[in-house]
C-alpha cells in the first residue's frame, strides 16, 4: 500500500489522500476537494484513479467528486446512509466491509458517527496499520459537531472503536489542525510535556511534508484522549463547577468538545 498526503493549501486546510496498489497502479482517492493536485499527483506516480471514498458528506470533503469523475470515470464510494446527500454513490458502505484498491490493498470500513452521522474511516491492516479518519479524529483534536453530528456519538466512536486500535496505528486526519489543537491541549493540561515539545517542534511546520502521528502519539497529546487525566478534570471544573467528583469519560468528552467550539 503507497500512500500520498496531498496538502491542499486552502483556507480550510483539508488533506486529501492517494492510496496505490504498487502492483497495479490503481489509486482511490480520498475526499479529493483538490482534484487537480490529486490528479497531477496519480499522473506523475503513473497511477490510474479508480475510486473516490468521501469519509462524510460535507462540502470540502465532496467538492471535488465532479470534476474527477468527468476526468477519470471513478466510482464514488460512502456512508450507506449518505446517498440522499452525495450525488452519483456508486456503492454504499457499512461497519466491516472491505475496499480493495488494485490487487494488494485492503481497506476495513468503521461506521463512526459524531461529526455527522454518515462518517466512515478507513484502517489498513498493514505491518504499521493507518487509519483515514477523516473529520472524526484529528492530530491532537477531534471534529466538531455542529454540522450534523452528535457529541455523545463522537465520545462513543473514540472510546469503543479508536481507542482500540493498535497502538502503532498512524493516524491520516482530513485537516491540518495539529499547531491549533496542540494550544488547545496545553489549555487544559499545562502539564503536559508532550504536548508542549510538540508544540515546540511542529509549530510552522510545511504541511505539504506534514508529520504523521501514531495512535500511542494521539493518546499522550489529544485531550479527548485523556479524560481520566487529573489535571484535565480539575481544569475543566473551573468552567463547569458543578461537575461532579469523580464524572465518567463520557461528560468530560462532551464538555471538552463544547468548551473546544467556544476556543
Ligand atoms: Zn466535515
Amino acid at each position: 500500500m503507497i500512500v500520498k498526503q496531498i496538502w491542499t493549501a486552502n483556507a480550510y486546510r483539508n488533506f486529501n489522500y492517494l492510496i496505490a496498489c504498487g502492483e497495479t497502479g490503481d489509486a482511490l482517492a480520498i475526499d479529493p476537494l483538490d482534484h487537480e493536485k490529486c490528479l497531477r499527483a496519480a499522473k506523475g506516480e503513473g497511477w490510474t484513479i479508480t475510486q473516490i471514498l468521501n469519509t462524510h458528506e460535507h462540502r470540502d470533503h465532496t467538492g471535488g467528486n465532479e470534476a474527477m469523475v468527468r476526468a477519470t470515470g471513478a466510482k464514488i464510494l460512502a456512508h450507506r446512509n449518505a446517498g440522499d446527500k452525495i450525488d452519483d454513490m456508486a456503492r454504499g458502505l457499512g461497519a466491516g466491509d472491505v475496499v480493495k484498491v488494485g490487487r494488494t490493498v485492503e481497506l476495513e470500513v468503521l461506521d463512526t458517527p459524531g461529526h455527522t452521522m454518515c462518517h466512515v474511516c478507513l484502517l489498513a491492516h498493514t505491518e504499521a496499520p493507518a487509519l483515514f479518519c477523516g473529520d472524526t479524529l484529528f492530530n491532537a483534536g477531534a471534529g466538531n459537531c455542529h454540522n450534523g453530528g452528535h457529541p455523545a456519538e463522537l465520545y462513543k466512536t473514540f472510546s469503543e472503536q479508536l481507542a482500540r486500535l493498535p497502538a502503532a496505528t498512524r493516524i491520516y486526519p482530513g485537516h491540518d489542525y495539529i499547531e491549533n489543537n496542540l494550544r488547545f491541549t496545553l489549555d487544559r493540561e499545562p502539564d503536559n510535556a508532550s504536548a508542549r515539545a510538540m508544540l515546540g517542534r511542529l509549530a510552522g511546520q510545511d504541511p505539504g511534508r506534514a508529520y504523521v502521528s501514531t495512535l500511542e502519539v494521539e493518546r499522550e497529546v489529544n485531550t479527548f484522549f485523556r479524560l481520566t487525566s487529573p489535571t484535565v478534570i480539575a481544569k475543566l471544573r473551573e468552567a463547569f463547577p458543578d461537575l461532579p467528583e469523580e464524572p465518567d469519560p463520557r461528560t468530560v468528552f462532551v464538555k471538552l468538545r463544547e468548551l473546544r467550539n467556544t476556543w
